[in-house]
């Protein structure tokens, strides 16, 4: 462990610890992309962060088990008000009328319908429409 050397004053230094693949990987990608491998480097992550921080889809506000619901801004406040635990057990119990039992909505999305909050989602088990209505207490 020899490399503890301080970071240069004159912008960030980072170490990378790669495999001697990694390095041939990035080393070749360099070459074709006719820049130093730690410009490419730079280039590279500072690109990943850029898409990161510019992609406004919920991927990146992703919590727990959620995953993707496309919400309108009021159905949205609504659903986060109801406790995590209730909200899991909603999603959970969706009659589906083609499996005829109850099953687990996905890719829903949430609208605000007559004060009441609609999901309308795919059955996990068929693919088939599923919603769920939650009526406002
Ligand atoms: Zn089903």
């Amino acid at each position: 462990m020899t490399d503890q050397k301080p970071s240069a004053t004159d912008g960030a230094r980072i170490t990378l610890r790669l495999t001697p693949a990694q390095k041939e990987l990035l080393r070749r990608a360099a070459d074709v992309a006719g820049i130093p491998v730690s410009a490419f480097v730079l280039q590279s992550a500072a690109q990943a962060a850029e898409q990161l921080l510019e992609d406004p889809s919920p991927a990146a506000l992703v919590k727990g088990v959620e995953h993707l619901p496309t919400f309108t801004q009021p159905a949205r406040q609504r659903w986060e008000s109801i406790p995590a635990t209730i909200r899991q057990r909603l999603l959970s119990n969706v009659w589906c009328g083609k499996c005829r039992h109850e099953t687990t909505i996905t890719n829903f999305t949430g609208t605000l319908k007559g004060g009441n909050l609609l999901l309308l989602g795919k059955c996990a088990e068929c693919q088939g429409d599923v919603a769920r209505v939650i009526e406002s207490s």
